[in-house]
């Protein structure tokens, strides 16, 4: 038997959904469940996929299931197809797995066409509402399923109410819109070269080829990618006889939630109009009544939504978001779905129903997005203030969250302003390391370039600051101090705000509230925490981070990258004159002034974290990033040095590198100057040994060699590690523990992780290195060309953001197992930004790994993650 592509809606259930589309596996459900819903069918998810592998044919198989279960409808609702006396209209609607906006609009009314909008007239004694659907019809299909602009459509409606002398549709009457209509199908034939097609089984098939090429537009393309939808799934096409709410006074049509979606309240929430479609309550011509209004106007009905709504919730154990028409008193659904709803609200609903004692507290967490909780974790806009504001422009949305101060233009004054007590945005055309210091100050950052994975954004995303990245609609001139927007100046001082988010630029000052970290909020994450198996530590590389993630959860420091202290600039002098140094002698005299300075970084960390974990990265960038470019800077370095700014210049450019990324850095500059690692040590060890003494807190320091790819190399960095630790404890008569493990960040340290381990006691994986150097593509320069892969769903996401499980992740896998085989009880971690993105937390802990680490702002997220991860597949 040929495969089943079409189902009526009393063949579905809700288990169905992969095959169904949400829409149409609920559409089953309601069916079954005996809730009046207008009948009809759906084509599966697969009919879409073998339309793509066909080569966007729809295939004779699909053609003829979808005619039979046309027939069938037609025998079910007592109505035909382009029958006159009673003819048979349907809407077209798409319908994919998880609900996606972006994808097709709603077709309403097929089936219409010269013939059967008589009968329609003639059925409901109402010319007028049979004229008005067939002038919607022509234009909702153009614009949908042939690509006519709606627009042109449009102003022949505002010609004819011109000509008319009236402003609204409703005072057309039968024969204008019989005009109206007249001129839509001349219009049709003028864009197309043929006539308006009047066989309902061709606009049906048109509509259908149009839904599943809905599904790679543009727009459904990116929303696939943010939301880790695989193309793989296609979507469903929902064909269901319409029912109409504008045929009179006792009837209607409206939207309504079980519960309130900004807020999580129990309360019915919901809009209808009496006498109208559905494109009217989102057109918003008319202002639609609160639901509970309908208990006055049409009691029965509402008595019955009532009763109907709560079933649904209690049915689905969620809050729904349902469509409803009434038709001459007579209610159906036409829809109904797990509602949206924002993040307070979605906490607040699944504590409430464990509370209620309808969902398991592993049901209830499986309910809230984790990705959805970051939204609760920085400043956001008065929402009265941000709905008067108009923007000025739009970038990237890098790094979330909402900002608003006096613009500067160099990370130096940001820094003094910010000093001097001002709130500062940071406005550059893209950031290098040494704008750190203004990038800390600064509430939100603005960049002309870059891409999601600039400098800027990673940076921004790894404070928590607010920053909208490549906004290349600005003109900035750093050198004058302004930039420009839609032909507005924008000068030093001027104040402007941020939406992280969207990437929204505003001119103005718009007031910003802090994040709250409410009870639902506390409770949902203490229930995350009982049931995970994978802890979660944070990379962070300040007391003020440090204290940040453990606000929001965080067991430890999975990474803590030293060389962010040494762009400070109280630092960066003795950090640059190791650097040229041409002897050890030179170098270590550097290093002695460094190391007090490290030493107190340290002490600081650990004292922040107490009893936890504290992983300590070694030294990792290429030197040549510390060094000055600008000729200015390097002769104020020179004078510094009391070296000539000849030699000093050809010092830089003898550390020029082609490929700095795979060159000198990692352990690679211990195995050089071993006198770094020394000094690092020193630092790491002082500093554990002194807190323990002052405050008795046991910390075990964990130091991290990077970028080892060579047991021996890693062998050769952890005996001076060891040695130089060795003989500080010693000396200092104390009992302190102390781990040295590496990081797995170059593919042959994940080959050869068996060899690695004899002497790693912990592994970290690096995935940020691991996806650039597997991949064989720079981090920092992937952004330009990625877009163009992503459009030809060669790559379906970002793999520095999401794990690519199948290549690196197998990689990771292997060296887990390799790991684990040379040295059983290795502490496994990961540390690249993957750490904080759900799909890839739920990989680790599938592989086994002990945690995971990514920025303070992400720790909730992952906790959350690793929670589901743990109910899907426990460990
Ligand atoms: C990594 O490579 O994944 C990592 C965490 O190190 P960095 O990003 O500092 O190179
Ligand atoms: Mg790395």
């Amino acid at each position: 038997m040929d495969n089943k592509f079409v189902y009526l809606f009393s063949e579905g259930n809700a288990e169905m959904k992969n095959l169904l589309g949400g829409k149409g596996a609920n559409l089953a459900e309601m069916t079954n469940l005996g809730i009046p819903v207008p009948q009809g069918f759906t084509i599966t998810t697969e009919a879409c996929t073998k339309y793509y592998e066909d080569g966007e044919v729809i295939s004779n198989v699909i053609v003829e299931q979808i005619m039979q279960a046309l027939a069938k409808t037609e025998e079910i609702t007592g109505k035909k197809f382009g029958d006159f006396n009673n003819p048979l209209l349907v809407s077209v609607r798409s319908g994919a797995r998880a609900s996606m906006p972006g994808m097709m609009d709603t077709i309403l009314n097929l089936g219409l066409n010269d013939k059967t909008v008589e009968g329609v007239a003639k059925l409901t004694g109402n010319e007028r509402f049979a004229y008005d659907s067939y002038r919607r019809f022509i234009q909702m299909f153009s614009d949908v399923a042939i690509d006519i602009e709606k627009r042109k459509f449009e102003n022949i409606l505002e010609e004819i109410k011109e000509l008319k002398g009236v402003q609204y549709d409703t005072e057309l009457d039968s024969e204008d819109l019989k005009k109206v209509v007249q001129r839509y199908k001349e219009l049709f034939l003028k864009e197309m070269g043929k006539e308006f097609p009047q066989d309902p089984k061709e606009q049906l098939m048109d509509a259908v080829k149009a839904v599943f090429k809905s599904w790679n537009n543009p727009r459904a393309i990116v929303y696939r990618r943010l939301n880790d939808i695989p193309s793989s799934w296609g979507t469903a096409v929902n064909v269901q006889s319409m029912v109409f709410g504008n045929m009179g006074d006792n009837s209607g049509t409206g939207v309504a939630f079980t519960r309130d979606p900004a807020t999580g309240e129990k309360i019915i929430f919901g809009e209808y109009l009496i006498n109208a479609q559905g494109e009217d309550v989102v057109a918003g011509i008319r202002t639609p009544q609160p639901i509970t209004k309908l208990e006055k106007e049409l009691p029965e009905c509402y008595r019955e939504f009532m009763s109907i709504a709560n079933r649904l919730e209690a049915h689905y154990k969620d809050m729904q978001d349902m469509e409803f028409t009434i038709e001459q008193g007579k209610l159906y659904f036409l829809q109904t779905r797990n509602g949206k709803r924002t993040a307070p609200a979605a906490l607040k609903i699944a504590v409430n129903l464990v509370e209620e004692g309808v969902l398991t507290k592993e049901e209830a967490l499986l309910k809230v997005e984790p990705k959805q909780l970051d939204t609760l974790l920085h400043p956001a806009f008065d929402a009265d203030e941000l709905k008067k504001a108009v923007p000025i422009a739009k970038g990237l949305p890098a790094s979330p969250g909402a900002a608003c101060g006096k613009v500067y233009f160099t990370a130096q004054d940001a820094k003094e302003k910010h000093e001097k007590g001002e709130k500062v945005v940071l406005v550059r055309l893209e950031t290098s390391p040494e704008d750190i210091e203004g990038m800390v100050a600064a509430e939100g950052i603005l960049t002309g370039r870059g891409g999601m994975t600039s400098h800027a954004a990673v940076v921004a995303r790894g404070m928590g600051t607010c920053c909208v990245a490549g906004c290349g609609e600005i003109k900035i001139d750093e050198e004058n101090k302004v930039f420009i927007a839609n032909g507005v100046t924008y000068k030093e001082g001027d104040y402007i705000s941020l939406d992280g988010s969207t990437g929204n630029v505003y001119g103005t000052a718009i007031k910003t509230v802090a994040p709250e970290i409410t009870g639902y909020f506390g409770t949902f994450m203490a229930w995350a925490d009982e049931i995970r198996k994978l802890k979660v530590r944070t990379n962070a590389d300040t007391p003020r981070d440090a204290k940040q993630a453990i606000g929001f959860g965080a067991e430890g420091i999975g990474l803590c990258r030293t060389e962010h202290m040494f762009f400070d600039e109280a630092r960066i002098p003795a950090v640059r004159e190791m650097i040229v140094s041409e002897n050890e002698e030179q170098r270590r005299k550097a290093l002695a002034k460094l190391l007090p300075m490290q030493r107190e970084d340290f002490i600081g960390i650990y004292e922040v974290m107490e009893y936890r974990p504290v992983t300590i990265r070694f030294l990792d960038p290429p030197l040549h990033e510390f060094l000055p470019t600008e000729e200015e800077d390097i002769q104020d370095l020179a004078k510094e040095m009391g070296i000539s700014f000849e030699h000093l210049k050809s010092t830089i450019e003898s550390l020029h590198e082609f490929n700095p990324m795979m060159g000198h850095r990692g352990c690679r500059l211990t195995v050089s100057y071993p006198e770094i690692a020394e000094m690092q040590t020193r630092a790491v060890i002082e500093a554990a040994i002194k807190v323990k003494k002052d405050k008795g807190y046991n910390i075990v320091p964990e130091i991290m060699i990077p970028l080892v790819g060579e047991v021996k190399e890693l062998k050769y960095v952890k005996d001076i590690v060891v040695k130089t630790a060795n003989e500080i404890i010693a000396s200092e008569g104390i009992d302190l523990k102390y781990l040295v493990g590496t990081m797995i960040e170059i593919p042959r340290a994940a080959l050869t992780a068996d060899d690695i381990a004899k002497e790693a006691e912990f592994f970290s994986f690096g995935t940020n290195d691991l996806t650039q150097m597997t991949f064989g593509f720079s981090r920092d320069d992937a952004g330009k060309f990625l877009n163009s892969y992503y459009e030809k769903n060669i790559y379906e996401s970002d793999p520095f953001q999401k794990l690519d499980q199948t290549g690196v992740g197998k990689l990771v896998e292997m060296a887990v197992k390799l790991g684990k085989s040379a040295r059983e009880n290795i502490k496994l971690g990961i540390c690249g930004e993957h750490g904080g993105d759900p799909s890839s937390v739920e990989f680790c802990h599938n592989v086994g790994l002990n945690y995971v680490s990514c920025s303070p702002f992400r720790v909730p997220i992952a906790r959350l993650a690793a929670a589901q991860a743990q109910i899907r597949n426990p460990r």
